[in-house]
C-alpha cells in the first residue's frame, strides 16, 4: 500500500468494505438498519460478523471487543479472542452475529450514579451499526451502547442516539409542513481539538500531571503568549513528526483529520476533522484523543487534554460545530430561493429559542472539574451562553422582530414579503472568536466544551432542545391555512422573546456579565451550580417527552458528574499536599540552609562584611516555608472535612468553596517562592522548561 487513498479507511469495516464483503441481500438489510433506523435481525447479524470475522483476521486481528463509553466519559474496552477450543485440541476462529450484537461486559465497576443498585445489577452492551467497526491494535472494535438489563442507559451514547432520533422526528415534521418527505435527517458534528505536546522526561517528574492531568503549581514563564508568535508558527520538528504518525494512524481509521496548526499558547496545537454524523463524530474524537496520547509516547512526548494543564497560559478547548441535514442537504445552509430562506428562518429560529430556553442544561453539558478553570477566564468564552449571528444575520432577525417590510445590510436591499438572504451570509467572515455559541455561515459553534469532555453530552442536549423547538412550531403550525404568513408570524413571536440571547459584543468585556444579567441570562459560575440544571422539573420533563432520559437515568447521571467533580477536586488536593510537602518545602529548605551558611560563613571571615542582601532572601524563604507549611495544614483540614459530607451537592460545594481555596493558598504560596529558588534547587520542571522546548 502506497498512496493515501490506498490506505485511508483501510482498518475500518466501512460501507464500501461491506459491500464487498456481504452478500447482497445482507448488505440491502444491513443498510436498512443503517440508514432508516430498522431493527436488526439475528440471521442477518450471523452473517455480518462471519465477514467481519475474516476481514479482520486478513488484518491481523486475534481478538474482538465491544467499544462503549461509560459514564466516566472515555471509553471501555474487554477483549475476547475469536478463538474457539474444539475437543480435537484445534481452535476454531469464530465470531458469532450473537457476539456482535450484544455483550456482557463485567460492569459493576463502572459508575451508574445508583441505577444498578436500585434495579438490576448487569448491564450488555448494544451493537450501534451506524458507527463503523474498526481494528485498533490487532483488536476489532465494535462500537456499542452500554444499557442495564432493565432497559436504562449506562453509557454516554445511548441517550446521544435517542436524541438523534428525537430531532431527526420533529425536523421531519417540520420538512412535511415545506412539502418535503425526507428518508433521513442527521445533526452533523466537527470538533475541533486542542492539546498540549510536552516532553515525557519533564512529564515524567511531575506528579502533579501524572496523577491530575494540569500543573498544580509553577509560576509564571518569564514569556508567555503576549507576542502571539506560536499561533500558526511553523511546527516543531518533533511535533512534525507525531502530527505525520497521527495523520496516518487515523487515515487508516477513516478519521478524516484536514487542519493541523499551533495553538495561540506556546507548546499548543489543534487538530480538525471533516464533520460527521453525530454519533460517529463522538466516536472518531475519542479515538482520536486515545491515538494522540499513544503515539506522543512513540515520540518521547505527552499528550495533554485537560481544560487547564498551565496557569495563566491559554486552555485546551473543543469547539462543536453543528449543524442539522436532511438527506445531505444542510438545513442551516441560508439556501438561494425564498422559500428555501424562510425554511432556514425556521431551523435558525429554533436554534435561538432552544438555546435561550435551555441555556442552563447546554452550560451543565459541559460543566467539569477542568472546564471550571477555562469558562470565565481570560481565553474562553464566560460560563454566560449567548448567541452570536454576525452582523447581517442580526440585523435580518431584528427586522423581524420590528416588522419592517424591508430589510437592507450593506448593499441588499429584501423584502420580507419574499425573504431572500443576502448571499453573503454564507461566506461571513465577521468571526467573533469571543462567543459562546456562534454562527459561521451554515452550522453553529459550540465553543464552550473543554478539550478532554466527551462531546456526546453536549450534542445530546442540543439535539433534544433543538428537537422541543422544532416540536413547537410543528404543532403551531400543522393545520394552518395560512402557511406562509402563520410561519412569518410565529418565527416573530419566537425571536421576539428569545433575542436577549443574540449578542455579537465582545463576551470578554467587563460589562458583559453586568449587560447579561439585566437580560435574565444564566451564570452559572462553577460545576456545582451548573449541574444542577439537569434535575430540574422542566430538563426532566423535556427529557422524558423526547424519550432521551428517564428521570431515574437522569438523577443517576446528576450523581456521577457530582461525585465525578468532588473526586477530582479530592485527587487534586492530596497531590497539592503531598507536592507541597515532599518536594517543594525539602527544596526550599535545603536552599535556605545554603543561604544561612553562607552568610553564617562570611560573618566569619568578617563581621563586617554586609550580607544584607543574603540575610533578606534567608528571611523570604523561611517566611516561604512558613506559609507553605501553615497552608498546607489547612488544606488537610479541609479534604478531610470535604471528605465526611455526605450528601453529593454539600459534598462538592464543599470542593468548591474550601479545598480549592484551601489549594490555591498552597499554590500560591510555592510559586512565590520558585521565583527565589536557586535554578539547582528547584524540585520541578518549570513553566519556562516545559512549554519551550525544541
Ligand atoms: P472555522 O475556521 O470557522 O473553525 P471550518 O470550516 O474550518 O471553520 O470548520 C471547522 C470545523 O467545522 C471542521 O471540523 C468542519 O468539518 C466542521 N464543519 C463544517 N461544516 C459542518 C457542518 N455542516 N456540520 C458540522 N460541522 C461542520
Ligand atoms: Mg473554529
Amino acid at each position: 500500500m502506497t498512496t493515501i487513498s490506498e490506505w485511508y479507511g483501510s482498518l475500518v469495516f466501512n460501507d464500501v468494505v461491506m459491500q464487498d464483503r456481504l452478500p447482497k441481500a445482507t448488505y440491502r438489510e444491513l443498510s436498512k438498519t443503517t440508514k432508516e433506523g430498522k431493527p436488526l435481525n439475528l440471521e442477518v447479524a450471523n452473517v455480518v460478523a462471519h465477514a467481519m470475522k475474516e476481514w479482520a483476521i486478513e488484518l491481523g486481528a486475534t481478538h474482538y471487543t465491544h467499544w462503549f463509553q461509560p459514564l466516566t466519559g472515555i471509553t471501555s474496552e474487554k477483549h475476547d479472542s475469536f478463538v474457539d477450543p474444539q475437543t480435537n485440541g484445534k481452535a476454531l476462529l469464530s465470531f458469532s452475529g450473537k457476539e456482535l450484537i450484544q455483550g456482557e461486559p463485567d460492569a459493576s465497576s463502572f459508575p451508574s450514579g445508583g441505577i444498578r443498585a436500585t434495579f438490576e445489577a448487569r448491564g450488555y452492551t448494544a451493537w450501534d451499526p451506524t458507527s463503523y467497526a474498526f481494528i485498533k491494535d490487532g483488536v476489532l472494535c465494535v462500537p456499542t451502547a452500554f444499557v442495564s438489563y432493565t432497559g436504562e442507559a449506562l453509557d454516554k451514547k445511548t441517550p446521544l442516539l435517542r436524541s438523534m432520533d428525537a430531532i431527526a422526528r420533529e425536523a421531519k415534521r417540520v420538512l412535511a409542513l415545506f412539502g418535503k418527505e425526507v428518508s433521513q435527517v442527521a445533526t452533523t458534528v466537527g470538533p475541533e481539538q486542542e492539546y498540549f505536546l510536552i516532553k515525557q522526561e519533564d512529564y515524567n517528574e511531575r506528579l502533579d500531571l501524572i496523577m491530575t492531568g494540569r500543573t498544580l503549581f509553577g509560576a509564571d514563564p518569564v514569556k508567555g503568549q503576549e507576542l502571539e508568535e506560536h499561533y500558526f508558527g511553523a511546527v516543531r520538528p518533533t511535533v512534525k513528526r507525531f502530527m505525520e504518525e497521527l495523520n496516518e494512524e487515523l487515515w487508516k481509521l477513516g478519521i478524516p483529520a484536514t487542519t493541523e496548526h499551533n495553538e495561540v499558547a506556546p507548546a499548543q496545537h489543534e487538530l480538525a476533522p471533516v464533520f460527521l454524523t453525530t454519533n460517529a463524530a463522538v466516536d472518531a474524537n475519542l479515538l482520536t484523543m486515545e491515538l494522540m496520547r499513544k503515539i506522543a509516547s512513540h515520540h518521547k512526548l505527552v499528550c495533554l487534554q485537560h481544560e487547564k494543564p498551565f496557569e495563566g497560559i491559554n486552555g485546551n478547548g473543543k469547539h462543536n460545530n453543528w449543524s442539522i441535514s436532511a438527506d445531505g442537504a444542510n438545513l442551516l445552509d441560508p439556501g438561494s430561493t425564498p422559500f428555501d430562506n424562510l425554511q432556514f428562518l425556521v431551523f435558525l429560529t429554533a436554534v435561538i429559542k432552544a438555546v435561550d430556553e435551555y441555556q442552563g442544561l447546554l452550560r451543565m453539558s459541559v460543566a467539569s472539574a477542568g472546564n471550571d478553570h477555562r469558562l470565565g477566564a481570560n481565553e474562553a468564552p464566560p460560563a454566560i451562553i449567548s448567541i452570536f449571528l454576525g452582523d447581517e444575520l442580526e440585523t435580518v432577525v431584528f427586522d423581524i422582530i420590528e416588522s419592517k417590510a424591508h430589510i437592507s445590510t450593506g448593499d441588499v436591499t429584501m423584502d420580507l414579503g419574499v425573504p431572500t438572504l443576502p448571499t453573503f451570509i454564507k461566506d461571513n467572515t465577521d468571526r467573533n472568536r469571543t462567543s459562546p455559541f456562534a454562527f459561521t455561515g451554515n452550522k453553529f459553534e459550540f465553543r464552550m466544551a473543554g478539550g478532554e469532555v466527551n462531546l456526546s453530552d453536549a450534542n445530546m442536549i442540543l439535539n433534544t432542545i433543538v428537537a422541543k423547538a422544532l416540536a413547537d412550531y410543528a404543532d403551531a403550525l400543522e393545520g394552518s391555512t395560512d402557511f406562509e404568513g402563520d410561519t412569518k408570524a410565529y418565527l416573530k413571536k419566537a425571536l421576539t422573546s428569545h433575542q436577549r440571547i443574540i449578542f455579537n459584543g465582545d463576551n470578554y468585556a467587563a460589562e458583559w456579565p453586568i449587560e447579561a444579567e439585566k437580560r435574565g441570562l444564566a451564570n452559572y459560575k462553577s460545576t456545582p451550580e451548573a449541574v444542577q440544571q439537569y434535575v430540574t422539573p422542566e430538563a426532566i420533563e423535556l427529557f422524558e417527552r423526547f424519550a432521551v432520559l428517564s428521570k431515574g437515568e437522569i438523577e443517576a447521571r446528576y450523581e456521577v458528574k457530582l461525585e465525578h467533580y468532588s473526586k477530582k477536586i479530592n485527587i487534586e488536593g492530596l497531590v497539592t499536599a503531598r507536592m507541597a510537602r515532599a518536594r517543594f518545602l525539602p527544596a526550599i529548605i535545603e536552599y535556605s540552609t545554603t543561604v544561612a551558611a553562607s552568610v553564617a560563613s562570611k560573618k566569619e571571615v568578617s563581621e563586617a562584611l554586609d550580607t544584607s542582601a543574603e540575610e533578606d532572601l534567608l528571611a523570604a524563604l523561611t517566611g516561604g516555608i512558613n506559609t507553605i507549611s501553615k497552608n498546607v495544614v489547612v488544606l488537610e483540614e479541609a479534604i478531610k472535612a470535604a471528605a465526611e459530607v455526605e450528601d453529593s451537592l454539600e459534598n462538592a460545594r464543599a470542593y468548591l468553596t474550601k479545598v480549592i481555596p484551601a489549594m490555591n493558598a498552597v499554590r500560591a504560596a510555592v510559586d512565590e517562592m520558585e521565583i527565589l529558588v536557586g535554578h539547582d534547587y528547584w524540585p520541578v520542571p518549570t513553566y519556562n522548561h516545559i512549554l519551550f522546548y525544541t
